[in-house]
């Protein structure tokens, strides 16, 4: 091992055909700009999944999944300010980024011109973080180390278990809608599928101070999302209930992932309204021009958020009390919970790998 390194327990798959198993990674010890922190908390998103069995073909293994991370640090390097060895932390997708582009200087490295550094199975370009590997390790493991630039601080009064969301979902859904100006309030907004995404879509848009639409296929969602905040609901496979919502919302928050029709849902935009894309969906679209002449609308996407935002939105998730519920598994369950993942993709309840008790 180089001295600069140091060795940490992890759970990783060793190939496509592997279950997971605990294994050793290195990281880089703290640099003077750098936090290493012990986990205590690592949410399994579906994201993991596509990477681990290989699904787009670019997984180096082994492969450590976990963009979620949340845990309490262990030591700070000389420069960095502001956090100290004991404070409650978390990282989420972004681990990396070229720190001079226009981007990363104005806190949006999410669209850093050089590309950000997920935060695993990623080659590791920008040279603020080490593995033994060459590429990154994410949050199924005992430790991690980063620059102070990727580090959420988390409040004192918010569970720690599910913080690890906010800096995915969560994040994902505060960006657009502060970037659209719905913080603070006052639009009429739309979330359509109401998952993991949706379910954080609907909270922050609602503790925001707009009114809620949910859009579903299923009208089974509908009293999940009055009760999380929704005002109104719509089943967007109901002709009648599409049609009474007919040129009512500014903007769309999309979170489906699946191959799915967008003019179906442009019908429910204002004038100038905007439709978001959020889910990743790898097929082309398809839509026809009249109502984006006829109604001046947008269409658009976003990617979680840059470093300063995803504070704000942890910051804004503590003070509305805005909590995504979660389920603590052990590393031993992970091929389970995948499993389930596999089968039903818009779960509500986050999993949530308890790394004390794994290890
Ligand atoms: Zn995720
Ligand atoms: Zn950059």
């Amino acid at each position: 091992m180089s001295t600069d390194m140091y060795e940490t327990n992890a759970w990783g798959k060793k190939s496509q055909e592997t279950e997971f198993e605990k294994i050793k990674i290195q990281r880089n010890l703290a640099g003077d700009n750098d936090v290493s922190f012990d986990l205590q908390y690592c949410g399994i998103c579906h994201s993991d999944i596509h990477f681990a069995n290989n699904e787009l073909g670019n997984t180096s293994y082994p492969i450590v999944p976990g963009h979620e991370l949340a845990g309490v640090v262990t030591a700070v390097g000389s420069n960095v300010t502001g956090i100290k060895v004991g404070d409650r932390v978390g990282v989420g997708c972004i681990v990396d980024s070229c720190n001079k582009c226009s981007q990363c200087e104005k806190g949006e490295e999410n669209f850093c011109e050089g590309g950000f550094t997920n935060a695993f199975n990623y080659p590791l370009v920008h040279g603020g973080l080490k593995t033994n590997t060459g590429y990154s390790f994410g949050g199924y493991c005992e430790s991690m180390t980063v620059n102070k630039r990727y580090i959420v601080k988390i409040p004192d009064n918010y569970p720690m278990e599910a913080a690890g969301p906010i800096f995915c979902s969560g994040i994902t859904m505060y960006s657009p809608l502060a970037h659209w100006k719905a913080l603070p309030g006052g639009m009429n907004v739309g979330i359509i599928g109401i998952g993991g995404l949706g379910q954080m879509g609907v909270r922050l848009a609602k503790a925001m101070g707009n009114k809620v639409t949910a859009i579903s296929t299923s009208p089974n969602k509908k009293a999940d999302a009055m009760a999380i905040g929704a005002d109104n609901f719509i089943v967007s496979k109901d002709a009648d209930s599409m049609a009474s919502g007919e040129n009512s919302l500014d903007l769309i928050l999309n979170t489906v992932s699946a191959p799915h029709e967008l003019s179906h849902y442009l019908p429910l935009l204002r004038k100038d309204g905007t439709l978001v894309q959020l889910g990743l969906v790898t097929a082309n679209h398809s839509v026809n021009q009249f109502p984006f002449l006829m109604k001046r609308i947008n269409l658009s996407g976003s990617v979680i958020g840059g470093m300063p935002e995803t504070q704000d939105c942890m910051d804004f998730c503590a003070k509305h009390g805005i909590i995504p519920a979660t389920k603590l598994v052990k590393a031993d369950q992970i091929g389970e919970v995948y499993k389930s993942l596999e089968t039903k993709n818009d779960q509500i309840v986050r999993y949530v790998l308890d790394i004390k008790a794994s290890l």
